[in-house]
This record gives C-alpha cells, structure tokens and sequence, in this order.
C-alpha cells in the first residue's frame, strides 16, 4: 500500500507533467470507485477543466481545478501513469483523462479499493476519509501535547494507534515500525504506559522518518511503484520493517517478526523490550 511519501512522490512526479494542462474527456470505465458521482456528474464535473494544482494530505491526493477538487484515495494498489491518449485502454485502466494535448491520465488499479470523489473548491477536508482524519506529521500542531492527549487513555498499542489514520494522519505500517524502532518502543506497548519522553521521541522522528523517505522517493516493496515507473529508494534505508532473522544495524540482536493488531510487525527485541 502506497504510504504518505509514496504518495508524495506521486504528486511531485505528476506536478511536474499534467499541471496546465485541459481535460478534454474521461472515460470511465468502472463507476464503483466514484463517491456521490455517476459516469455521467463525474464527467460533467470534470471535462473542459484544467489542472491547476496537486496537493497532498495524507494518503489522499487532491487535484485542483477552478471551481472543484477531485479527492483520490490510492488505497491498496491504485497508481496514475501519463501515456499518449492514442495508446489502447489497458487492462485495470479504470479511469482515463484525455487532455487537449493529446496526452492523458490513467488510473490503474488492479485491486479496486481506490475512490475519487470530487468536492468544492475549499472543502476538501469534507470528502469522505478527510473529514475524520488526524493530524498529519509535518503539521506545526503535531506536537507532544497532541498525541498524549489523543493516546494516554487508550489501553490500545502504539503500534494500532499511529496506524489510526484519525489519530496521526498519513502512516502506514512500514514507517510505524521504523518510528517505533528509532524511538526504543516495544509496538506491542499500551498507549498508556508511555512516558511523556516516549510520546516526544515518536512525535520527532515521525518527521524524520518521513522526510528521508520522501527524499529518497518513497519506499517500493511488493507490487506498489510509483507512477511513471518511478522507484523509491527507502527500502535500502528501512532498519526493521521486513528485515526479520536480519540483524539489528544498532546491537546486532536478530530483529523478530510477530502481529500486532493484526500487522505484521518488525521490531528488535533488544532496544525495543516489552
Ligand atoms: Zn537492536
């Protein structure tokens, strides 16, 4: 599943090629992934509009247009790819925006689970996802007092906790099992037995984490690649997440796999103990 710095390198790849550009048709071709839209309002909604801007919250990418956003959710495999408008539909191609240039935008997903909703200008933050969703790391207002005040009381594991996108907004589980590794926390533990120092270590290096992982273009594992073919980096970078019988690069000790909350779960028994 793509993450906040895969889908960060998705929106910096795009900016770089379909901003300005006019959408001239949509083709639709499974109508399920649209929120509140037929084939027919989505279309209308949407041709004849240029793409002004993309941005990012979260996992959701949101293309801007004069009047409207369009709200897209990647979930487990969805990708965009920019291709000739004269190149054939291809299979798991579910929506195609042709621009007026003669290049177009192509939503593949082979598993479905991706949605696109289009909202008004100025309340993206009502789509459906957004409008429970928690503070995301980079946010000034992501501090100590924040997360202790969402977390103390919860008898839950950390690990579930920073994956409750209501809770912290935009991680996934590879980057909460290498936050909970730099930060010396066992992922199993209670939200709350953590200290105050603890909250702040993973408050720190939830930014850290991240903007390594976007400035090496995010993390490629299993089937998820960017689009326009573009591989992340941070695989060679991660220092528990799928590493188990491998040893830890800070005491040697063999990192363990175990499930938390139903996730397959990192960690290195010696600095992360119970
Ligand atoms: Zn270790």
């Amino acid at each position: 599943m793509p993450e906040l710095p895969e889908v960060e390198t998705v929106r910096r790849t795009l900016k770089n090629v379909i901003i300005g550009k006019k959408i001239k048709q949509i083709n639709v071709f499974y109508d399920k992934m649209l929120l509140n839209e037929t084939r027919e309002s989505f279309k209308a909604k949407l041709q004849g509009k240029t793409i002004l801007n993309i941005s990012r919250y979260a996992k959701y990418l949101i293309f801007e247009f004069e009047d409207v956003s369009l709200v897209s959710h990647l979930r487990m495999e969805g990708k965009y790819f920019i291709s000739l408008s004269s190149i054939p539909y291809q299979k798991h191609e579910h929506i195609i925006f042709e621009f007026e240039d003669g290049w177009s935008l192509r939503y593949h997903d082979t598993r479905k689970f991706g949605t696109m909703e289009i909202v008004s200008k100025g309340s993206e933050f009502k789509a459906k996802g957004l409008d429970t969703i928690g503070l995301e790391p980079f946010e000034t207002e992501f501090t100590l007092t924040y997360l202790k005040d969402k977390t103390h009381r919860l008898s839950r594991s950390i690990k579930s906790a920073l994956l409750d996108q209501k809770i912290v907004a935009g991680l996934g589980n590879i980057y909460v099992d290498e936050i909970l590794f730099l930060s010396k926390i066992y992922p199993g533990k209670k939200c709350l037995e953590l200290t105050d120092n603890e909250i702040l270590l993973i408050v720190e290096n939830s930014t850290i984490v991240l903007d390594k992982a976007i400035k090496l273009g995010g993390t490629t594992i299993r089937s998820y690649t960017s689009s326009l073919g573009v591989t992340g980096r941070f695989q060679n970078d991660l220092c528990v997440h799928t590493l188990d019988g491998e040893p830890c690069k800070v005491c040697n000790t063999l990192i363990e796999k175990t499930k938390i909350g139903g996730r397959g779960t990192y960690y290195c028994p010696k600095c992360q103990r119970m």
